[in-house]
């Protein structure tokens, strides 16, 4: 592992604009990091930076209830955690509660109410940053408009250390049914059409998925809408499923507990956050993974379904997929009403991935990493795909500044100028000044 020069952990927004500013003077890089989940450890630093480390700013306090501020070193559990005990409130995050907020909010963040509720970045009202030429300052939609829109899906690292979020709350819904269908792959031509075709008239309280393991398949559903009646509607279309379904509803807490899907973490979610930290950091050592992500702007059609199955037959047992349901609320704003792109007719997410926390790579992994590249390859002919999520950043792609944002690259590319011309925020795939 590379180790950087220093390590730095700022109590308050000022100590993050003291390193800045002898970062400067230095001339020596400074990397924030708020969770480190970085797919592609961004957030680690080299031998010639300084890692600014922003756990310590994390806190979670309510202005009124419909501002709730949060700090960039807050992990998405503790967020939700703190929210909820504030007032049975929440922003709609992913299930990972050990995420850091800089990086899911500043990109993207899905989860499983982002179709009722839109995404984190969605919910952002405010933000503070250190910049590089006008030091700390607030940006919303009347002052620093043009920063503040591109810091909405381009945030992470480009145009500064961001130290505080201001975020809209939202009352957290009581309810959430969650419905598991079990199949073996053989059934993903019939699953997948279904899948696809059930999309179209959904309500938006309801989020689907496809979940391929091991060479099983699951289809996953979610509602927050407070009655169990129309995604069990959605379910009936689906063929038989082999023994092991099922349908569960969980109060706002338990979902919660639940999707920490750990028995040591479900005791301390809501009780204890500091442990949440333990365990970021055990997640900041596993050292090998690869994920990489696209989106599908249109439905398939039974050659393009065949096609697909016969790459997923071959799919490594160390390998995931999962094909997700977009739409509805993250479709209320437009493609350019934030930096963040990857809206209208973009129906759909696919993931593929391999993790491994072993001390050394395999030749098991090795071949799974292989299979994932290979995957998103083979499925450009299937989907004719053109854009990938920022937030699983992959180091690979080479058209990376038209895959993550789209047609917002030009605007991007002239705030950086004005906010940071010399480039002094910089990570391998930041926005570049020209
Ligand atoms: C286990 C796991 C589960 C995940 N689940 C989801 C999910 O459900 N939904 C989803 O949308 N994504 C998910 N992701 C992807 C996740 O959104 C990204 O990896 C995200 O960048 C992580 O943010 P972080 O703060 O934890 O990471 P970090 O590594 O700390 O930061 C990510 C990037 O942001 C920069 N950065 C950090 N803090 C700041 C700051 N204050 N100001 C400016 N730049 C900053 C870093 O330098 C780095 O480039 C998941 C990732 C993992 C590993």
């Amino acid at each position: 592992m590379k180790h950087p020069l220093a390590y730095l952990l700022p109590q308050t927004e000022e100590q993050v604009l003291a390193a800045v500013v002898c970062g400067q003077k230095l001339k020596i890089s400074v990397v924030p990091r708020c969770g480190g989940h970085s797919f592609e450890k961004y957030s680690y630093g080299d031998t010639n930076s300084v890692v600014v480390d922003l756990r310590k700013i994390n806190q979670v306090v309510l202005q009124s209830t419909t501002a709730a501020e949060v700090g960039p070193g807050a992990s998405t559990g503790e967020i939700s955690a703190k929210l909820w005990k504030l007032g049975k409130l929440f922003i709609p995050v992913g299930a990972c509660p050990t995420v850091g907020i800089s990086g899911l909010a500043t990109g993207g963040g899905y989860g499983v109410f982002d179709r009722s509720y839109g995404l984190t970045v969605d919910s952002i009202a405010e933000i503070n940053i250190v910049t590089a030429i006008q030091g700390l300052i607030t940006v919303n939609v009347s002052v620093n408009s043009d920063l503040f829109w591109a810091l909405r899906g381009a945030g992470a690292v480009n145009y500064g250390i961001i130290t505080k979020f201001i975020f809209r709350p939202k009352t957290a819904p009581p309810h959430l049914f969650e419905g598991i269908l079990n199949y073996d792959l053989g059934s993903f031509e019939q699953v997948y059409k279904v899948w696809q075709s059930s999309f179209v008239d959904a309500r938006r309280s309801i989020s689907g998925r496809i979940l391929i393991a091991n060479k099983q398949m699951q289809v996953i559903f979610y509602d927050t809408s407070g009655s169990s009646q129309e995604y069990q509607n959605v379910m009936t279309k689906f063929p038989n499923s082999i023994s092991g379904g099922s349908n569960t509803t969980y109060s706002y807490a338990d979902f919660l507990l639940h999707e920490a899907n750990n028995l040591t973490l479900s005791k301390i979610v809501l009780e204890n956050v500091q442990e949440l930290e333990n365990l970021r950091i055990e997640y900041m050592l596993q050292e090998f993974r690869k994920t990489k992500s696209f989106f599908a702007q249109h439905f398939l059609d039974k050659q393009e379904i065949r096609a697909l199955y016969e790459i997923l037959e071959t799919i490594p047992d160390n390998v995931k997929v999962l094909f997700v349901w977009l739409g509805g609320a993250i479709d209320d704003l437009g493609q350019d009403e934030t930096a963040f792109c990857h809206r209208t007719g973009r129906h759909f997410r696919v993931e593929v991935w391999i993790e491994s926390t072993s001390n050394s790579i395999s030749a098991s992994y090795q071949q799974g990493k292989f299979w994932v590249e290979s995957f998103f390859h083979n499925c450009i002919p299937i989907y004719d795909h053109k854009e990938s999520y920022q937030n699983f950043v992959d180091a690979d792609l080479v058209d990376y500044l038209t895959r993550y944002y789209g047609h917002n690259v030009d605007k991007l590319i002239e705030i950086k100028r004005k906010y940071d011309p010399d480039n002094y925020f910089h990570s391998p795939q930041s926005i570049p000044t020209n």
